[in-house]
């Protein structure tokens, strides 16, 4: 791949963040209570209790992820662990998950990033909302797919969160690498790279194109996964399967605009910050920090920490590139 530019960095780690930013303050709403996309665009709107453009959990668990890796200069999985339980006993986190907070605890009792993870059976989106930026490390996909896989276990062991946060963590590769985006080769390398951790996953973003401009397509990514679907009307629940495909099939539908593609996200109705993190994401790896529009970004709390360490993180991947002679 290419080695990602500043710019690209800067959008994935920012636009990550005001996409979570976005989203948080509609988190379970269905989709017709959502705001317009113009009304989203405008500005932040109010978060009950935090400013605005407060982020949330998924930024947070990204932000210790990074941090870990420019300390490091590289990943070390325990680290991150450590990085991200120390979250919890800061009492900290916005928003957390279920399964994160148990992981969390887990880990400040036993100090065993390797057992923390929640039980399989939970399989909810706390992976696939942190993995986005892991996707501009990595120089090939061998190397991206065992180590973002075991970031995911530090949370996660159930295949189908694993696999969601694999898919992500390419998803951002190739947004930030490929020349152009096409839907059925996009998601072909997606379905591949988590074919061996979940197939079910794997096959349903094989699907997934065929379906972008049919009726359906919305009922075929919020029931995805789902003998029984938990609503009868679509909306993303924090379920590990759907968030993925609504994630990539906003990307697509909107492949030339950050703000087209995030707020077709956020007005999907329910985990709505975590999909406006991950499509704030890749879209960020796409199209770089100055498509983000600058009205928000000036908005966002603590955007001058996350450009820190955004450029620190620009820098490690520059220099692991450089010493592996890329
Ligand atoms: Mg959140």
């Amino acid at each position: 791949m290419n080695i990602p530019t500043k710019s690209v960095v800067l959008g994935t780690l920012l636009g990550g963040a005001v996409g979570d930013a976005m989203g948080a303050p509609f988190e379970g709403l269905w989709a017709d209570s959502i705001p317009s996309a113009d009304s989203l665009a405008a500005a932040f709107h109010e978060y009950h209790g935090y400013p605005n453009g407060q982020y949330t959990d998924d930024t947070q668990l990204t932000l210790a992820t990074i941090k870990s890796i420019v300390e490091q200069d590289d990943i070390i999985v325990a680290d991150i662990a450590r990085q991200i339980a120390e979250l919890w006993r800061h009492h900290s986190v916005i928003g957390p998950g279920g399964a994160c907070t148990q992981a969390a605890e887990r880990y400040l009792t036993t100090d065993d990033h390797r057992n923390m993870g929640a039980p399989v059976g939970q399989a909810g989106n706390g992976t696939a909302m942190r993995t986005a930026a892991l996707g501009l490390w990595f120089k090939n996909k061998e190397s991206l797919i065992p180590l973002v896989a075991d970031i995911s276990r530090i949370t996660h062991q159930d295949s189908r969160s694993v696999a969601g946060g694999v898919a992500i963590a390419m998803a951002a590769n190739q947004m930030s690498s490929a020349s152009d985006i096409n839907p059925h080769s996009f998601c072909r390398v997606l379905a591949d790279a988590c074919r061996d951790i979940n197939s079910e996953m794997a096959e349903l973003l094989q699907q997934l194109p065929d379906y972008l401009n049919d009726a359906s397509v919305l009922d075929f990514i919020a029931h995805a996964g789902q003998r029984i679907p938990e609503f009868d009307k679509p909306i993303i629940t924090p379920f590990v399967i759907p968030t993925v495909l609504a994630s990539i099939y906003s990307i697509l539908i909107c492949p030339d605009s950050w703000i087209g593609a995030v707020t077709l996200a956020v007005r999907l109705g329910g985990d709505v910050d975590t999909l406006g993190a991950i499509v704030g994401a890749l879209a960020g790896a796409r199209h770089g920090i100055d498509a983000i529009p600058k009205n928000l970004l000036n908005c966002l709390q603590d955007s001058s920490n996350i450009e820190v360490l955004a450029t620190r993180y620009h820098l490690a991947i520059h220099a692991q590139a450089e010493e592996s002679g890329e």
